[in-house]
Order: structure tokens, then sequence, then C-alpha cells
């Protein structure tokens, strides 16, 4: 969330002079304010892509009440958390209660102290400010848990997970799913003559390669030292084996250039599509493209071969 969303607070009121005088406060402490009149205006503005983090919500407002707009912004799922306040002239315990169960985070009670007010923001501030980083953490663990930390493709795991969702929708769809599993020839002279270092260059510049010669709802990952598992939804066979050959021709056209040296490194590649009507399972794709690939290998290298039957 960019900073200028996280200073945002709205509020909502139908008493324009309550209004002026909260607005007045926030952005005293630096806050943006949206002012709303009603509680339908409120709901437009807390469901917007760029809504603020923080809701004032007035416990009587003329169309839906602050009880109600609770409600419904708990209720929906996948949504940004908004840390809501709720206002109210009334002080009694249940409907206290009453509000912190409808989702509410915190309540201040009419006439409004100013300074409890400052002192309330400031705390729900700070829990928006936890939260947000707490998902930030999150990204960053799954975002380690599912790359692959020297080329930034997918890691193994991510992409046999794919591999295994795409083969039940091509299931459910009567679709094909195209598999290419890729391997840098020689790679082991490559270290070998340039250095590991080089060697990690290559590996970084074929990931980015391969990138571009896949369609967008392609996917690659490392399977391996050296070697590139692709999954290719909705591709038959003729198609998977236009990219594998796009990659192959691609590599060899020109070298990697890194500091030390320009490597010329070339691929070999294996390619399978899953038929329709079979029920052949991931473990079975795989192993076909590794029986290509390993042909590719054996005729010579720097070339695409097709799995048989
Ligand atoms: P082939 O054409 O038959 O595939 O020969 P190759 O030399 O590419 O195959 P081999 O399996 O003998 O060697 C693969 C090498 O890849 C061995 C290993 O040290 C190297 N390797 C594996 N992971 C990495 C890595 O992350 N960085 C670097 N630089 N090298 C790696
Ligand atoms: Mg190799
Ligand atoms: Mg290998």
């Amino acid at each position: 969330m960019s900073d200028e969303i996280r200073r945002r607070v709205l509020i909502a009121d139908d008493d324009p002079v309550m209004n002026r005088m909260l607005q007045a406060t926030l952005q005293k402490m630096g806050h943006e304010v949206i002012v709303c009149l009603n509680g339908e205006m409120a709901w437009q503005h807390l469901t917007a892509p760029d809504a603020p983090p923080m809701a004032i919500l007035d416990w009587g407002l003329p169309d839906m009440d602050g009880i109600e707009l609770c409600c419904r912004l708990r209720q929906r799922e996948d949504a940004p958390y908004v840390y809501i306040v709720l206002l109210t002239a009334r002080g009694e315990r249940d409907d206290l209660i009453k509000g912190l169960e409808a989702g509410a985070d915190d309540y201040l009670i009419k006439p409004c102290d100013l300074e409890e007010l400052k002192v309330r923001v400031r705390a729900g501030q700070r829990i928006l400010d936890l939260q947000s980083k707490l998902l930030m953490a999150q990204a960053a663990l799954q975002e380690q848990a599912t790359h692959d930390a020297l080329t930034g493709i997918w890691n193994r795991g991510a992409v046999l997970e794919m591999l295994h969702r795409e083969l039940d929708r091509a299931r459910r769809d009567q679709q094909p799913v195209g598999v290419i599993m890729a391997d840098v020839d020689h790679f082991k002279s490559i270290n070998d003559n340039f250095g590991h270092q080089a060697g990690d260059v290559v590996l970084r510049d074929v990931a980015q390669r391969i990138k571009t010669c896949l369609r967008a709802y392609d996917a690659v990952g490392r399977y391996g030292g050296e070697e590139f598992l692709m999954v290719l939804p909705k591709c038959m066979a003729s198609t998977a084996v236009e990219i594998a050959e796009r990659i192959r021709a691609n590599m060899a056209s020109h070298p990697v250039k890194t500091e030390a040296a320009t490597i010329p490194a070339t691929m070999s590649l294996g390619v399978v599509a899953s038929i329709v009507e079979s029920e052949i399972n991931e473990q079975q794709l795989i192993g076909a493209a590794d029986a290509a690939l390993y042909k590719a290998k054996q005729s010579g290298r720097n070339r695409v071969i097709m799995a048989e039957g």
C-alpha cells in the first residue's frame, strides 16, 4: 500500500459540524480525509481499489447505519482490512458490545474529546502499520518458497504444482497440456572453463531467454541444476515443438555475455503433450519429456525432440 493511501482516513457522519471538527483534527495529524455524509457514499469509498485503511463511522447514519456498514465490510473475503472506529452518542454498554461484535475495532462516544480521538487514531495506525509489515513479510516468504533464488523463476516445487493444476484443468476442459524439459549442453565444461560464477550468469540468462520465448500464460521453473521445466496450458504437440524450437534457436543464435567472457551455450529440449482422452499423470509426462531430452542429447545436442506416441 502506498504511503499516500496509508494516511487516508474516511469519516462518515450526517452532522456537518461534527465532520468539520473531525476533519480539521485529522488533517492536523497529517491525514488525508475523505468526508461522507451517508452510509452508501462511505461504502463506495471503502470498497474502491484505493480505499482508505481507516474509517470513523457514525452509529446513526441516515441510510445505512455504522453497524450495518461494519457487518458488510467484515463479510468481504480477501479484501484489505479497514480499521473501524464507531462514533456513538450512546454510552450504553450493550450498544458498545453490539458495535464491537459487528466488527468495529474501537469506539468513541460523542461529544467527542479531540485528544481521545487523536490517541485512538494513532493506536489504530499502529495496528495497521503492524498488519502491513506482516503482510509484506508473508509476501516475501511466499516469494521465497516458490521461486528459485538464482534465476528468479519458479522453483521445482512450484512448477510441479502448476503442472498438477494444469493437468486437472485440462481434463475438465478437454484441452492438451504441453511439457518441455530443457537442459544446457555441456554445462559442466562451461563451469570448468569459465568458473562457477560465470556459469551462474549463464543460468540466469537462459531463464530470461526462455521467458521471452513463452506465451504469457506458460510457466517455467528450474527443475534441477541446469534443467528447466516448462508447462504450456492449452498447447498441442506441434505448438509445443514450435516453442521449444524458438528457445533452442534463441540460445544458439547468440552467446551469453558475462563480465569475464562471452560464452556460447546451447540447449537440448524434450517435448511432450498430453492427449485429451488419456489419463496420463504428471510423472508420466515428465518421464516422457525426459526420455525425449535424453534422445536429443544422444543425437548430438542443440536440438528439439518430440516424445514418441
Ligand atoms: P549434458 O550436455 O549432457 O547435459 O552435459 P552437462 O555438462 O551439462 O551435464 P552434467 O549433468 O554433467 O553437468 C551439469 C553441471 O551443472 C554440474 C553442476 O556442477 C552444474 N551446476 C548445477 N547447479 C549449478 C548452479 O547453480 N550453478 C552453476 N554454476 N553450476 C551448476
Ligand atoms: Mg546439461
Ligand atoms: Mg542436467
